[in-house]
């Protein structure tokens, strides 16, 4: 017979795992976003990107697959700014209880010329002084979302805009020597990224560069 100070220790042993709840499951449009949920949730949070690596997250076409994982999901994360229109569709169709953020909710949207036309760059994070309002968006819902978890979330996200913050800074003062008119991005991936998404993208405003 098992002694009962042994059965009781025993058992608050098997206690101990029931108490530390799963991750809150997350899901966002595409991987920057993503990788933002991941830098402020850590541990407490479990993300999904629907936009595979290779996919564009302008022209992304669901997968039944991704209408279940909204439907499973505490928090939905999208860019907003028209970038992941099909998002709000299949938020709509989904029909679940997750709670929702639209990360550029709090930014002023820059406009660029397109084919002659007047539009919003949906590409807000690219300017890291908006990367810091995402960054407190998606704060805010996760606090939301996981209420329970709210302190170390808050303490993450709080870190993580700061950090943002600081590169920010230190960008402003690695170019400081340099005129405005003088900056050129040396990497070639940056200039084609810059090209194929708007030409004149957000960043390049922020640093003065050229491309
Ligand atoms: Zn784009």
């Amino acid at each position: 017979m098992i002694p009962r100070r042994a059965l009781l220790a025993s058992l608050a042993a098997l206690a101990v795992p029931a108490a530390a709840a799963a991750p809150a499951k997350v899901v966002a449009s595409f991987s920057v976003l993503a990788d933002m949920v991941r830098e402020i949730g850590g541990d407490e949070v479990s993300v999904t990107s629907l936009v595979p690596p290779d996919g564009d997250a302008h022209t992304y076409e669901p997968r039944p697959s991704d209408l279940r994982a909204i439907q499973g999901a505490k928090l939905v994360v999208t860019n907003g700014l028209g970038l992941d229109a099909w998002m709000d569709r299949l938020i709509d169709s989904a029909a679940g209880g997750a709670t929702r953020v639209v990360a550029s909710a709090e930014v002023s949207p820059r406009r660029m010329s397109e084919g002659g036309r007047q539009v919003v760059d949906p590409h807000a994070w690219q300017d890291p002084r908006n990367g810091v309002l995402y960054a407190r968006a998606i704060t805010e819902g996760l606090i939301r979302a996981a209420p329970d978890r709210a302190e170390r979330i808050r303490g993450q996200g709080a870190r993580y805009a700061a950090a943002i913050g600081e590169t920010d800074a230190w960008i402003e003062r690695t170019l400081a020597p340099v005129p405005p008119d003088k900056r050129k991005p040396l990497i070639p991936g940056l200039k084609a990224l810059m090209a194929r998404h708007t030409g004149d993208a957000a960043w390049q405003r922020k640093s003065g560069a050229s491309t």
